[in-house]
């Protein structure tokens, strides 16, 4: 950044200069907006909405001129430097999503410092490459989402980054644009890989090979092409039930975060929504008291997967989860503390909003509401509570809703689990979110990578309260869905069909391969493989009889 000494009088001058470099940023952050909004859909493109509040900060340009005013530099330095102390407070903060959005600041800070230099800030167009490939990886430390969501997805094959998380935005995008994204790879590694290396990698294994040899490259582009026919069959086979050999058949449904990715799932899958993570909306900048734009995006969901159903989660932070929009206070055990139906009960002004947009958007197609982490019954009890408020205030005002709307509850904590039958009377049915049952049952931090060998779905443990949970619902005449990870996860399709789960909620990308492991087994198959299980004293034997299940079935899908 230019060192450039000003007088006192420049000041007016330099601000005004900040003024329009700021107006520049704000205008191509709307243009990147805008291309992107038929792509992502309009309420993943609030995010840069976010954007242009963060620069158009007003403390952030007072901090730049009380530094002109101190040291009589240019504006370029005072900025830089504002910027500076803003991301590096940020990156401080115990709130995870606001660590993350430091990196998005100092991204936001080197376009005005670019836009304040007239230098071009357009994302340098990738060349073509000489070995007659045209599809490049981007390797980088942190890629901001604002050039992530420029960059040609028809161009970019992957992201590498050493950088980044699961909840990260560029994560987010990049799945959203179908680009397979690796995160959080070891700096070291990424370092050595210079431009133009050929570089391989899985997506779904997480394998990368820097200048793979030929035998890796075959092996990679068999990879790929057994996807596309695993895809192509799982298309042509969609129109008709997924179900086993001898007839029993399992409902497939997908897991989405936003209303445009609901389309996706609708137009080229053809399933219902078993979990719609609804405070992504929030995270994306939607305002939590705004019913309006909840109610337009609940409503686009339903119409846009009708004649199919959608599972409403009621909003789920906390954990890892936060929102800039409260201010929460820290927590030592964000996981264990004011998370998901605990946060809503603490703020019914919210939790009714929500509540109020989801059933008036039960009036354009087949709505079902579901409650996250329920520990009581007490707290089952309240939440109904207000729902049933709710309903009465809109039956006041004469808005209309599904009277006879589904109400069930995520079976995630332990305590939920054994008192299933409790909590059943109240409902319609469980979704086992496996996520955290599996992190609260065996005190293992889902995220910390340095206990993830304890971070076991297979465990008996987890088998025998699925098992327990089902027997109640069956015992009441109600189902059981499965939404956690595990849940698209091939290795363990037997298991949970054997388990009498009726329907497996997963990421979209799952869906062929389970589908295909349905089609090829018999049930009395997967309830024996449930039996061992049973008898089982580890993950470890589990896991091994699932594998050989798995390769005696389907050994396609069986890597390595
Ligand atoms: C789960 O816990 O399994 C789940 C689906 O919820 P989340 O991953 O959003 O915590
Ligand atoms: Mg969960």
């Amino acid at each position: 950044m230019p060192d450039r000494k000003i007088k006192r009088e420049d000041i007016p001058a330099e601000m005004e200069r900040l003024h329009r470099a700021v107006e520049l940023s704000k205008s191509q952050i709307r243009d990147a907006s805008e291309n992107l909004k038929e792509a992502l859909g309009p309420s993943q493109t609030d995010l840069f909405e976010g954007y242009i509040l963060l620069i158009g900060d007003p403390a952030l340009t007072d901090l730049v001129r009380r530094t002109m005013e101190r040291e009589l530099i240019g504006v370029e330095k005072a900025f830089s430097s504002a910027i500076d102390s803003f991301a590096n407070e940020m990156a401080q903060l115990k709130d995870e999503y606001m660590r993350e959005r430091a990196a998005d600041l100092r991204d936001l800070g080197e376009r005005v410092c670019r836009n304040l230099l007239g230098v071009e800030v357009d994302i340098p167009l990738l060349p073509t490459n000489s070995n007659g490939c045209d599809q490049w990886i981007v390797i980088t430390d942190d890629l901001p989402p604002s050039v992530a969501a420029r960059m040609d997805s028809k161009r970019v094959a992957a992201f590498l980054m050493s950088g980044g998380s699961r909840t990260s935005h560029t994560a987010i995008l990049a799945r959203a644009l179908g680009i397979p994204a690796i995160v959080a790879v070891e700096k070291r590694f990424l370092d050595v890989v210079e431009d133009g290396t050929l570089v391989a990698l899985d997506g779904g294994t997480g394998e990368v090979f820097v200048e793979p040899n030929s035998e890796v490259i075959s092996e990679f582009d068999r990879r790929r092409a057994a996807a596309a026919v695993l895809f192509d069959h799982y298309l042509a086979e969609s129109k008709h039930p997924v179900e086993t050999l001898d007839g029993y058949q399992a409902c497939l449904v997908a897991n989405v975060e936003l209303p445009s990715e609901a389309l996706t799932v609708a137009q080229k899958h053809n399933v219902g929504i078993g979990l719609f993570r609804t405070e992504f909306l929030f995270i994306n900048g939607m305002s939590l008291f705004n019913e309006e734009d909840q109610f337009n995006a609940y409503r686009s969901t339903v119409e846009a997967v009708k004649p199919y159903s959608v599972i409403f989660r009621t909003l789920d932070i906390g954990g890892d989860k936060f929102l800039s929009q409260l201010k929460m206070p820290h927590e030592l055990n964000p996981f264990m503390g004011m998370r998901a139906i605990r946060f809503s009960l603490s703020r019914p002004d919210i939790f009714k909003i929500q509540l109020r947009a989801i059933l008036r958007a039960s009036a354009y197609g087949k709505v079902r509401i579901m409650f996250p982490m329920i520990s009581t019954l007490e707290e089952l009890e309240s939440a109904i509570g207000i729902l049933e408020e709710v309903k009465d205030d809109l039956r006041r005002d004469g808005i209309p809703f599904n009277e006879r709307l589904d109400v069930g509850c995520m079976i995630e904590v332990p305590a939920a689990a054994l008192m299933a039958e409790q909590l059943m009377r109240h409902l319609t049915f469980f979704s086992l979110g496996t996520n955290d049952l599996v992190q609260y049952s065996l005190a293992v931090d889902r995220s910390n990578p340095r206990i993830s060998y304890l971070y076991q779905p297979a465990h008996p443990s987890i088998i025998r309260m699925m098992r327990d949970v089902v027997k109640v619902a069956i015992e009441h005449g109600k189902w059981v869905s499965i939404c956690g990870e595990m849940a698209g996860d091939c290795l363990y399709t037997p298991l949970i069909l054997g388990l009498g789960i009726q329907e497996l909620s997963m990421s979209p990308v799952a869906l062929p391969s389970v589908s295909m492991v349905i089609r090829r087994i018999r049930m009395h198959q997967a309830e024996d493989l449930v039996d061992y299980a049973l008898q089982c004293g580890s993950a470890r034997e589990v896991q091994d009889e699932c594998k050989r299940f798995l390769r005696a079935h389907c050994p396609e899908l069986v890597i390595g």
